[in-house]
């Protein structure tokens, strides 16, 4: 699942920025509502609990739990040919939400409802280091 020039990048901005750079650092950020103590992902301005405001950053614990998946068998474009069969899934984090990402460093037949996984991170560009789920 390494980087090929043509892969989709996701854009770094003000509420992204510290979530990529804990990527680059081997940390998988979550941001924590100050408030009502809701934690929530993707980065947001706001809490999608209260509204509040000042959200500050935690360091997930990396481990989950995959609530569903797909195996792609036909790549969407070239640059992601070399993957092909790869699983994309939904993983349940330990703290509560939910993320999208691959299920690597297992035969994508092997990966079931509900498998431990853990985050495992690949440096695809300066920028971006992917957040990737291994089994546990
Ligand atoms: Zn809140």
């Amino acid at each position: 699942m390494s980087y090929k020039l043509g892969k989709h990048l996701p854009p770094v901005n003000g509420e992204s920025a510290p979530y990529w750079e804990g990527c680059k650092q081997g940390e998988l950020r979550l941001q924590q509502c100050p408030s009502c103590s809701h934690i929530q992902f993707y980065p947001r301005l706001l809490c999608t609990k209260c509204s509040g405001r000042g959200l500050s950053w935690i360091a997930a614990s990396g481990a989950g739990r995959v609530k569903s998946f797909t195996i792609v068998r036909r790549a969407v474009s070239e640059a992601y040919e070399p993957d092909v069969p790869y699983v994309i899934a939904l993983i349940e984090l330990a703290e509560g939400p939910t993320m999208m990402s691959n299920i690597v460093s297992c035969d994508p037949e092997t990966v079931e409802m509900n498998m431990s996984v853990r985050v495992t991170f690949d440096p695809w560009t300066e920028e971006i280091s992917m957040p990737l789920f291994e089994p546990a």
